[in-house]
Formats: structure tokens, sequence, C-alpha cells
């Protein structure tokens, strides 16, 4: 029987910690400001940039918010992002994506100062990943890591399967488990003999985007699963990639969906906005 990885309350944990971190800054006449942009009206990108914006409040971190029409251009957008680059007071720069389709993603990641990227997203942060230097790193697979540790799931040494490359989640993901010095292996839709190859993981990380594709089958006696999926299943309740009442009894530690990574995106994102304010303010 598994024991079950509290996504809620790790990132509860990592948010008290953050209170106080910016508690001492304000205490040195600092503040950790976050510039949130929102292009348009997605009704889901409206709903996670409310939940950033509280996630910010309660940490007392300030928010700068920006909610831009939907015809915005692509130049106004750098514009502003380019003022936001030189503007002392704000720490952190964050693009709510997807954008409207008139707008390069690309271009527009590549526009933010590398150094208030704390969505990890920008190819110089990227590349100090893969080569082990110090900077953001991508919140869902950074939080993951916070995951395993505070769960005393040992890393060192470990076989790791990360099912999918996505830029955001399955590769950073791999990166730092290598960092961590597990073996990793990455699977994807291409990879042939999966489930042989997952029978083979200590540690699983599924992030698919397939509602519950991972059964016990995949899954090796005490091995640790990991759920990054959001999901629905065939009645549209919120699931994850992996059938988590099949795997519960085979595996040793997992996440639940919701309740487990969900949570500590958002945290990971304040953790970068207050480191990246500590180091702005040296
Ligand atoms: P994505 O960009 O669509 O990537 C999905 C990956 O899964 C791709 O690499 C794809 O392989 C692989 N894949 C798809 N079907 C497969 C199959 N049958 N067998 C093996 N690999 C397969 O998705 P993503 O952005 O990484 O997100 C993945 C899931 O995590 C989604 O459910 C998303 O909602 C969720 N998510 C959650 C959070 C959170 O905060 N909890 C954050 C981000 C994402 P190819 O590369 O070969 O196409």
């Amino acid at each position: 029987m598994a024991q079950i990885i509290d996504g809620k309350k790790i990132a509860a944990d990592i948010r008290n910690e953050l209170k106080e971190e910016t508690a001492r800054l304000a205490a040195e006449g600092k503040e950790a400001a976050l510039a949130v942009i929102l292009v348009g009206e997605n009704p889901a990108s409206k709903v996670y940039v409310r939940n950033k914006k509280n996630a910010c409040e309660e940490v007392g971190i300030k928010s700068l918010s920006y909610e831009l029409p939907e015809n915005t251009s692509q130049a106004e957008l750098l514009e502003l992002i380019d003022k936001l680059n030189h503007d002392d007071k704000c720490n952190g720069i964050l693009v709510q994506l997807p954008l409207p389709k008139h707008i390069d993603e690309d271009a527009v990641i590549n526009a933010i100062d590398p150094d208030k990227d704390v969505d990890g997203f920008h190819p110089v942060n990227v590349g100090k990943l893969s080569i082990g230097l110090e900077g953001f790193v991508s919140c869902t697979p950074s939080g993951i890591i916070q995951l395993l540790k505070r769960s005393g799931v040992e890393m060192d040494g470990k076989r790791a399967v990360v099912i999918g490359r996505s830029n955001i989640v399955g590769k950073p993901m791999a990166l730092l488990l290598l960092r961590e010095n597990a073996t990793v292996t990455v699977a994807h839709s291409h990879t042939n003999e999966l489930k042989e190859l997952c029978r083979q993981a200590d540690i699983l990380i599924v992030a698919i985007g397939r509602a519950k594709f991972v059964d016990h089958e995949y899954i090796k006696d005490g091995a640790v699963v990991i759920d990054v999926g959001m999901d629905r299943d065939e009645n549209g309740k919120l699931c994850g990639d992996v059938d988590y009442d099949d795997v519960f009894d085979k595996a040793s530690f997992i996440t639940p969906v919701p309740g487990g990574v969900g949570p500590m995106t958002i945290a990971m994102l304040l953790y970068n906005c207050v480191a990246s304010a500590k180091d702005q303010s040296r």
C-alpha cells in the first residue's frame, strides 16, 4: 500500500517558509514583486492568473497586474516586457500562456530578461539547467523534486523513468533527476515496450496528458509514482495520467490528483520570485 505524497501540505510548508523570507526582505526595506501579464480572455488563463496573484499576496509578494486586450500586438507586448526588464522594482515577469495566435510565444519568452524569468522557460535558463549552472528552473519539475526530497525519497543511484518530453515538464524533469544522481530514461510516444521499460523504474514520473493511462502493469513493486497529468475522466472529473486506485497497492509512494503535483507549481513560482528578489537586492 502506497504512502500518499501530500502536495497541498508540502506547498503550504513552502509558502510559510517564503512568508518568513519576504518578511526578512521587508525588514531590510525590500520587496519581491512579480509582474503577471495576461493577454486576452481565455477563461482557464484568467483562473490561473487569479490564483497566482492570490498566492503572491498570501506570501507577501507584490503582484503587478497587466491584463491586456486580445488584440494587443506582439510589438506592444514586447515593449511592456522591455519596460519591466528595466524596472528595478520588478523581480519576476510571468506571461501567462497560451498567447493569442497572432503572437509568437518563443519571441515573447526570449524577450524576458533571464534574471527575471521566474517560469524558467528562457533558453538561457534551460541551457544553465542542462550544464548544471544555477538559474531559474521550470516550476512543475522543480516542485516534483521538492515533493520527493520532502517525502524522504532517495534519488541517488535510483532508476527513474520520465514519460513525456515536453519543454516545461518532461525534459527539465529528466535533467533535475540527473542532477540528483538518478539514472534517467525519457520515454515518449515513439517509445517501444513502454510497459517493460516503466516496470524497471524505481521512480516513475508520468507527464503525458492522457487520463488514467498508466495502470498496475507499468509499475514495479515498491516504485515511487508521480502523476503530473491534469485530465478529465469519462464523467468529467479531474484525474491524472495514472490510474490511482489500480496502482495504489503496488507503489511505495504516490501523488494524488488533485492535491499532488498541482499545488507545487505555484509554490515554486513564488519560490523563484523570492529567490530573484534576494539576488537582485544584493
Ligand atoms: P505535452 O506538451 O502534450 O507533452 C506530452 C508528452 O507525452 C509528449 O512528450 C508525448 O510524446 C508524450 N506522450 C503522449 N502520449 C504518449 C503515449 N501514449 N506514450 C508515451 N508518451 C506519450 O504535455 P505537458 O505540457 O508536458 O503536460 C503533460 C500533462 O501534465 C498534462 O496532463 C498537463 O495538463 C499536465 N501538467 C500539469 C501541471 C501541473 O501543475 N500539475 C503542469 C504542467 C502540465 P511526443 O513528444 O512523442 O509527442
